[in-house]
């Protein structure tokens, strides 16, 4: 007898040491989209698009879209960035039916972790996909922690003012799901620690107050750069291509390339929310191109 074909099965946690920290990046769930033009490279010929997915051999139209929150266990306190979908389709199909469900709770306890150990969760910027998995059912999803948010990045959803008409219903989400947090909330601005290792950077442009975090421990660095490149070909490699879902476009061209620069001329390690599984990896810098370079066994030493 043949043997019968499986399906897929594809890791969904990856924990590492690093200095006195650990990490876990989990994936909490996957999409494929279509269109990678004019996802990507609006302001671009869709030739321009199909020849560089071609070049490194990608579909020229479909893409996979990965959610992958970000935890840090620093030894004192346990730090999740960002939470993903979490019940946004099962509570918003009609209006959020591109989503796919969040499973980052349970996907936790593979990584060793319950919601209630969870001592800060850490937003990047208030898009759906980062701010979903907060609440389910209107209770906190993570009952002991407190939150941090950018000043800016909360300020700018709660006026509510010169939101774009794409971003309508992401307000609606925010009023709802974050608003309420306000009384249990830090609210930081870049620059700032967030706990002794853990940094904010200023990465505004994607979501008008977006933050990333500078870890280091024991000299070793890792940026989480949340939403600064959403794909590992496009953005990384043409930074100055506009991306749909970035609500500053011209500013969003502007913080990749300042990112990117870092990252290569720092060598820095990088997880990136929407980068393929496991989401981590560095970036090279040849010829003035940039590469995104996914991690292998660094830091597995
Ligand atoms: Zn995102």
């Amino acid at each position: 007898m043949p043997a019968s074909m499986q399906g897929e099965n594809q890791p969904a946690v990856y924990r590492f040491k690093f200095g006195r920290f650990e990490i876990a990046n989990i994936l909490d769930s996957k999409v494929i989209r279509e269109g990678l033009h004019s996802s990507f490279g609006s302001n671009q010929p869709v030739d321009a698009v199909h020849e560089l997915a071609h070049a490194n051999r990608i579909e020229t139209s479909r893409f996979e879209h990965p959610f992958i929150p970000t935890i840090v266990n620093t030894g004192k306190q346990l730090v999740l960035f960002d939470t993903g979908n979490g019940a946004l389709r099962r509570e918003h199909e009609q209006r959020l039916g591109r989503l796919p469900d969040g499973h980052l709770v349970e996907r936790l306890a593979q990584a060793g972790y319950k919601a209630e150990d969870i001592d800060l969760v850490v937003i990047t910027h208030c898009h759906p996909d980062h701010i979903g998995g907060l609440t389910d059912g209107g209770r906190p999803t993570f009952p002991n922690a407190r939150y941090v948010f950018g000043v800016a990045e909360f300020d700018f959803w709660r006026r509510g003012e010169s939101i774009r008409e794409a971003r309508k219903f992401n307000r609606e989400l925010f009023m709802k799901i974050c608003e309420p947090l306000a009384d249990r909330s830090i609210f930081i601005k870049p620059g700032d620690e967030v706990v002794p290792g853990i940094c904010s950077v200023d990465a505004a442009g994607h979501s008008i107050g977006m933050m990333a975090f500078h870890i280091e421990s024991e000299g070793k660095r890792l940026l989480i750069w949340a939403d600064t490149c959403i794909h590992y070909v496009t953005a990384v490699q043409r930074p100055e291509w506009h991306v749909d879902v970035d609500d500053d476009k011209d500013k969003s061209v502007a913080t990749r390339k300042r990112i990117l620069d870092m990252a290569a001329t720092d060598k820095l390690f990088v997880a990136g929310f929407h980068m393929p599984f496991p989401g981590v990896g560095c970036v090279e810098r040849s010829a003035e191109v940039y590469r995104w370079l996914p991690v292998s066994y660094q830091l597995n030493l």
